[in-house]
């Protein structure tokens, strides 16, 4: 046997990492480590181990009926939280490899980034903010989802690096370059691979549904950013490269930022806020608040349905949790057990 076969296959790819990525990059040998000290994995570095535990979690199978901006979609087509997810993902990779930055710990970041979206998009979102004690937010949710309420109750257990890229990944209708950044680079990644993937496949999807057409975006922005989805992509990601590379952050150029915004801006206005996606959200928002009221008046009920209620939490924090983690049509499907007369099964 040779010295390497003696060695543990990971850290022969901590050696690798030291050996190849840049000195920017967070090494997965110096992470902080995890919230409860454990035996690392033999073959996996820590943020590979992170990345394989998000993806087998059932807040993640879960993604896959959740409203991205079109709800509950007939399509077969259309991005939903997971599709969404896994754009994103792949996105922040291409990014990451390009800078010699850690790309396990980014796709680690990005696969965990939106596990706290409630049903229904931003409205779900809306609607448990204004009902739940102490508000609600995506991102708070998507950490508590790795910390505590995943394998019910216990967490993750996920390293600090994967955790604060999950804490930071948002930038809401806010600034893209503004707000407090994540510590890592890896992190910073997430963030803007989030806004890419969203901007293009919100902006492809309501182009295929008719919302809007070509001819309405401001040819400004196909100009400047590209005519086709591929291209548009394309020239973002590669900005960020670019820019990227030239500055101690993860930034884009001050073109792209400004094309970039405008066409979000563009989107909330055209599509998110449009009409006909509106009036479905309103019938969704008040499924969401009925099921609250309903728990809230029969707290007793929550357990029957499943519900985790973890202990010393309040009631409020127990309908949050279950209410936050459904998917769109479970949260339909309740809704019709909870309020709606079964046909009389008897002939
Ligand atoms: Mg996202």
């Amino acid at each position: 046997m040779n010295h390497i076969e003696n060695r543990k296959i990971r850290e022969i790819i901590e050696q690798h990492e030291r050996a190849t990525l840049s000195a920017r990059a967070c090494l997965s040998c110096n992470s902080k480590g995890r919230q409860r000290p454990e035996d690392e994995c033999d073959l996996r570095t820590c943020f590979q181990h992170d990345r394989d535990r998000i993806l087998h979690s059932k807040s993640f199978r879960r993604l896959k009926h959740k409203t991205q901006v079109f709800l509950s979609p007939e399509g077969d087509h259309y991005r939903t939280r997971l599709t969404h997810t896994l754009e994103v993902a792949q996105i922040a990779r291409t990014i990451a490899r390009a800078l010699f930055l850690n790309e396990d710990l980014t796709e680690a970041i990005a696969l965990g980034h939106d596990l706290g979206h409630t049903p229904f998009g931003h409205v779900g979102e809306r609607v448990l903010n204004r009902l739940c004690d102490g508000g609600f937010h995506h991102v708070r949710q998507s950490l508590r989802v790795v910390d505590v309420l995943e394998k019910d109750g216990c967490g993750l257990n996920l390293t600090a690096e994967v955790r604060d890229g999950i804490l930071h990944h948002s930038k809401g209708n806010g600034p893209v370059d503004g707000g407090h950044k994540a510590a890592t680079l890896e992190g910073q990644i997430v963030r803007y691979a989030d806004i890419v993937a969203y901007v293009n496949h919100d902006l492809d999807d309501a182009l295929r549904s008719g919302v809007v057409t070509a001819a309405d975006v401001p040819a400004c922005l196909l100009r400047g950013l590209g005519e086709r989805h591929s291209r548009r992509i394309n020239t973002m990601v590669n900005d960020i490269i670019a820019a990227s590379q030239r500055s101690d952050t993860i930034c884009m150029s001050v073109a792209v930022l400004q094309m970039v915004t405008q066409l979000r801006q563009w989107l909330f206005a055209n599509v998110y806020r449009a009409a006909g996606v509106q009036t479905d959200f309103d019938k969704a928002g008040r499924v969401l608040e009925e099921l609250y009221r309903y728990f809230a008046d029969n707290p007793e009920k929550l357990r029957d349905y499943g519900a985790l209620c973890l202990p010393g939490g309040s009631t409020s924090e127990w309908i949050c949790d279950f209410l936050a983690g459904m998917t769109d049509r479970y949260a339909i499907k309740l809704y019709r057990d909870i309020f709606l007369p079964r046909p009389w099964a008897a002939v």
